[in-house]
């Protein structure tokens, strides 16, 4: 595919729409958004500093999609402030780490970059690219949004708010290779114990796909899960269940940050087992919604009778999926 440079960003990672007289972007640093003609046509003589263009940016990748015309363009510049280096640093930290929730995993970011400069130079681009597999593609695609999270018009910032203030000052990120190998053997990026604090404390301001399932993991409950997931996948959203999770930390460790970097929690409460109303009262204290679901026929503790219980019952999983995906989509929308 070939990219063209962003209206706003300046970057070559933009693909571009026309459609009733108005330009769709869909740029991997500022998220997709609206240019209406009549604005574009003066576009670039908005702009008289990059910091401009990298508040525009920011907050068009915090928004799901914004339409930009003569009418709203000043109204949605004039407030936009660009942060001081400590926060743009905090900034960056919290999305590379939403990034890379697995603790112990490795940011290659040494690496994302390289290929970054390939796609602003396509030319350049070496044969061993084709080494790159789909996965590397997606991160890579994700990395680039990292510009914009941190207000960086240039790469040279990023790597400067990473040594000077991740690194070095605030200690949330580390040099190193953990199990991880990466391509070019340049050390990725750790993060601390420090950091993780960090992002815990921070975690419920970051927008959040995934959906938290609480439930008992006796065997007698597989079938669930996967028809719990598959509503959850259905609304829109990434399940996660810790059963058959790869994490290398104690469980309780990752349960917290899990559910803290969900959207809402499914709980099951068809079992004794007091785990699931724990987890529930957890994510309720982090003001995250949760749905209760329950076999038919099962009366769960009263702290939570009165909510509304979406009810399974085996001999239908059909029904229970497509109820619990409208209960989603009622009380949390589409993901
Ligand atoms: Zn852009």
């Amino acid at each position: 595919m070939k990219y063209l440079k962003c209206p706003v960003c300046e970057k070559f990672a933009t693909t571009k729409k026309e459609k009733n007289e108005r330009f769709e972007y869909q740029c991997f640093v500022c998220g997709s958004f609206t240019i209406s003609e009549q604005l574009f046509v003066s576009f670039n003589k908005k702009f008289t500093t990059s910091d401009e263009r990298v508040c525009l940016s920011n907050y068009l990748s915090l928004q799901k999609h914004t339409t930009l015309s003569n009418i709203n363009f000043n109204d949605t510049v004039k407030y936009l402030v660009k942060p001081n280096p400590a926060e743009r640093a905090d900034n960056l930290f919290l999305y590379l780490a939403h990034l890379n929730q697995e603790i112990g995993s490795v940011i290659p970011y040494a690496e994302l970059i390289e290929f970054l400069t390939y796609i602003f130079a396509p030319s350049a681009l070496p044969s061993k690219a084709s080494f790159y597999d789909k996965q590397f593609a997606t991160d890579f695609k994700y990395v680039l949004r990292a510009y914009s999270q941190s207000h960086s018009f240039k790469y040279s910032e990023i790597e400067g708010l990473i040594d000077s203030f991740l690194i070095k000052e605030k200690k949330y990120l580390e040099e190193g290779y953990g199990s991880f190998r990466t391509f070019n053997h340049h050390p990725g990026l750790i993060i601390t114990p420090r950091g993780w604090s960090f992002f815990n404390e921070n975690i419920r301001g970051v927008d959040s796909s995934q959906g938290f399932i609480a439930i008992d993991f006796d065997p007698k409950f597989n079938d669930l899960i996967e028809w719990i997931k598959a509503a959850i996948k259905e609304a829109g959203y990434s399940p996660m269940c810790l059963k058959g999770h790869d994490h290398n930390v104690i469980i309780d460790d990752e349960m917290y940050l899990q559910i803290r970097k969900s959207k809402f929690l499914i709980a099951d409460l068809s079992s004794d087992n007091n785990g699931a109303y724990f987890e529930a009262g957890f994510a309720l204290g982090l003001d995250k919604d949760v749905i209760p679901t329950c076999k038919e026929g099962h009366s769960p503790h009263f702290d939570i009778n009165h909510r509304l219980l979406t009810k399974w019952n085996p001999d239908d999983p059909e029904k229970f999926i497509k109820a619990l995906t409208n209960r989603i989509l009622n009380t949390i929308g589409e993901g």
